[in-house]
């Protein structure tokens, strides 16, 4: 894979993909810009260099044209950081679009409109993305939390150029994944909680041939305990996936990968519940009650089980976090892994919300801009959006 350093820019058009899918709120205003704020590095280096820059993003999951999903909002805001005209295209290709680029001058930004108003970004149609590559002299990529999917604009549009490298966000998750995952400094301990084991399961299972130390929380929790015989109430846990859970629980043992599971819980009558929540020992659930968070004794178990470690991946919550009365084990495990001394590297959509809410994200090594690409490096997957680059 090319590197950023090794492609000239100065009067070139430099098509760039990036992800600059942002949250909003009902009014359309950012709630977080922080993946605008990632791409900052690579942008400033192609503007630097007297580029023109041509970038282009999703943002949400429109079906046909709307306003509601405009990237409008993101101009504006790229606008303010750069202290400088971001223009945006109405439409991502077409005669407009077509004009617009060709009068950009070195050092200029324009934004094309959401990729996804256009069927052709997810049906990686190749029209579509012979349309696109005609807007750029050279192409890069800094979308690393959109690599997980096949779109034009991931895989088909990298393919039609030559001169064509990973942005520096690009570089940096993967070279910290890199860090952690596939050269890490021993002990290495993986965090992983969220909801579903399910949805979690290749990773765990990636992961179990990777870590010394397994730490669980969250919903995922449940199924664990539950699938050793314990009684869960009315937590949310996947009965279905007890055999699975044992079999994992075998594989670790066998391996000689430590596994640690929540000896306490904060119970309560649901998710919304307010000022109800108490911690009980694993062994109690009441029967008309949800487990929703891991208990103290629990975060402070994990605590010591961290302390070790050289190496420390996180990934899903420990409870409902949402609920304030719930996110004390998330806190705590925030905590415990910034007092650990080694690399921390943090990934996934709510996880990452949680650590922002808390206003503790200072506290890790790298957080990674990525959801559902984050899972699936954790899944042992490449990535098409980097195949595509190299
Ligand atoms: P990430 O997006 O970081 O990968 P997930 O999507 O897997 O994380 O999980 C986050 C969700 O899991 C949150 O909505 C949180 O409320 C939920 N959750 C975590 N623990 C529990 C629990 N004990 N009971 C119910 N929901 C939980
Ligand atoms: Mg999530």
């Amino acid at each position: 894979m090319q590197d950023l350093r090794d492609l000239s820019f100065t009067g070139k058009r430099v098509l760039i993909r990036a992800d600059l899918n942002v949250p909003l709120n009902e009014q359309q205003e950012i709630t977080d810009d922080n993946r605008i704020k990632q791409f900052l590095p690579t942008l400033q280096a192609v503007l630097s260099q007297g580029g023109r820059a041509v970038l282009m993003s999703h943002l949400g999951e429109p079906s046909g044209v709307d306003p509601k999903f405009s990237l409008r909002p993101v101009a504006r805001r790229l606008a303010e950081l750069l202290n400088t005209d971001v223009a945006l295209a109405p439409e991502c290709v077409g005669p407009e679009v077509t004009k617009m680029v060709s009068e950009l001058r070195d050092g200029q930004v324009l934004l094309l409109e959401n990729l996804r108003f256009h069927p052709g970004e997810k049906k990686n149609d190749p029209e579509f993305s012979a349309q696109l590559a005609k807007l750029g002299d050279v192409f890069i990529s800094d979308a690393f939390a959109t690599a997980h999917r096949s779109h034009a604009s991931v895989v088909g549009v990298p393919r039609l150029f030559k001169a064509k490298a990973a942005g520096l966000l690009m570089q940096k998750e993967i070279n910290y994944y890199k860090q952690a995952l596939e050269n890490p400094k021993k002990p290495l301990c993986v965090v992983i909680g969220g909801s579903k084991v399910s949805s979690k399961l290749s990773a765990l299972v990636n992961l179990s041939t990777k870590a010394d130390k397994l730490i669980i929380g969250g919903a995922m929790a449940n199924t664990f305990l539950a699938a050793q015989g314990l009684q869960m109430g009315r937590s949310l846990y996947e009965p279905d996936l007890a055999g699975k859970a044992l079999e994992l629980l075998g594989t670790l043992a066998r391996r000689d990968c430590k596994v640690y599971l929540p000896v306490d819980v904060v119970v309560a009558p649901s998710l919304s519940s307010q000022g109800l929540g108490r911690p009980v020992p694993v062994q109690e659930i009441p029967a008309d009650t949800m487990a929703l968070d891991i208990g103290p004794a629990t975060s402070l178990l994990y605590r010591e089980a961290l302390h070790t470690a050289e190496t420390i991946v996180w990934n899903g919550p420990m409870g409902a976090y949402e609920n304030e009365d719930f996110a004390k084990g998330t806190h705590d495990m925030c905590e415990s892994i910034a007092n650990a001394h080694g690399l921390t590297v943090v990934g996934g959509g709510d996880t990452d919300a949680a650590i922002h809410h808390m206003q503790l994200a200072h506290k890790f090594s790298f957080i990674s801009t990525a959801g559902g690409a984050f899972l699936a490096l954790l899944e042992g997957n490449s990535l098409p959006g980097i195949r595509a680059l190299e």
